[in-house]
């Protein structure tokens, strides 16, 4: 293997030449140097902590070769942790990176990524009209940005006109796609060095992020009075799972009603995997209403329950009809519960 390869695998490690060089290293499972193990966890760590991956190690071919191997190496040990939002976290790591260095790729090596990735493509070589893509493979990378959807694109004769900075956009979507989809892998020959690995990782990247979190929250918010509907969504936020719009909207206005500021409520919801600042504070922006008046009410119990997000602790419930009742009887006990 050269240096080239070994650069390009390090940029792209979910790529055929990345494979490439794990086959021919032959690397083992039961035997991973500690040099790996240690590059596997630290981007474990810094996804689940949704820091950027940047470990520069330029030209020293033993490191690159130590990053190349150490991507298979983490998906095995994320696998073992079994956590999909750690595994959307992962995937969107280095999507994310590799969207930066895909913008300096020539045609070509584009081309060659695409596919790679198994797409299907037309290239004009113009960069405002870069690429042919079929609907079907368009709408496959499920994009939630406004500007990326179907109804935003030039659509001609039922193929996607794509600018080369939007098939770029679209590369990054499909390597997400292709990281977190190969997860979790098997793992039952697993030896128990790498369990032991995975179980003390698993500890790290799930405190970090909820004591770095909670240390945050201030004022008159108590997060151990939530009811278990909303804890559940808050923990799962914080862990970076992928909400949907519905339990993204449910929690937003409880929190807005609990009393959260804005910009509390932005840093809550920066943990999840395609999290949109702008997008984010306006909608937060909107169901907070302006005075002391919330736009949007947050759910009566009954409303959750339709929305299958009631998970009904019947001691801790009790009674009671809506999740702020819940919350304020716990949060501010002589208060009389509303
Ligand atoms: S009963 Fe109400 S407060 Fe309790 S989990 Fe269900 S929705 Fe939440």
């Amino acid at each position: 293997m050269n240096l080239e390869d070994l650069q390009f695998a390090q940029r792209y490690p979910f790529s055929g030449t990345a494979r490439k060089i794990v086959a021919e290293t032959g690397l083992n499972l039961q035997d991973v140097s500690e040099a790996v193990t240690e590059r596997a966890q630290k981007m474990i760590l810094a996804s689940a902590k949704q820091q950027k991956y940047d470990p520069q190690i330029g030209n020293y071919e033993e490191l690159l070769q130590n990053e190349v191997l150490a991507f298979p190496v983490a998906k095995i040990l994320l696998s073992i942790i079994a956590k999909p939002e750690l595994y959307s976290k992962f995937a969107n790591m280095f999507s994310k990176s590799a969207f930066v260095s895909l913008q300096s790729e020539s045609d070509e090596t584009l081309c060659d990524i695409a596919k790679d990735l198994g797409i299907i493509i037309k290239f004009s070589g113009n960069p405002e009209e870069f690429a042919e893509i079929g609907m079907l493979q368009y709408l496959s990378a499920d994009f939630r940005e406004d500007f990326m959807k179907l109804a935003n694109q030039r659509l001609e004769k039922g193929r996607i006109i794509l600018s080369k900075n939007e098939f770029v956009r679209f590369l990054s979507q499909a390597i997400y796609k292709k990281i977190f989809s190969s997860m979790p892998a098997d793992t039952k020959q697993i030896p128990n060095s790498l369990k032991t690995i995975a179980n003390s990782l698993s500890k790290q990247a799930f405190s970090e992020s909820f004591q770095a979190f909670n240390a945050k929250l201030s004022g008159n918010i108590k997060a151990d009075a939530f009811p278990p509907c909303i804890s559940e969504l808050y923990a799962k936020m914080l862990s970076g799972a992928n909400l949907s719009h519905t339990e993204r909207f449910t929690l937003a206005s409880f929190l807005v009603s609990a009393g959260m500021g804005t910009e509390q409520i932005i840093a809550i919801f920066k943990n999840a995997p395609n999290f949109n600042e702008k997008i984010s504070r306006y909608q937060i922006e909107r169901i907070a209403g302006s005075g002391n008046k919330t736009n949007y009410a947050p759910a009566s119990c009954a409303k959750m329950k339709s929305y299958k997000l009631c998970i009904r602790n019947g001691e801790l419930c009790g009674n009671v009809k809506h999740p702020m009742q819940f919350y304020r009887s716990r949060a501010f006990p002589r208060r009389k519960a509303q």
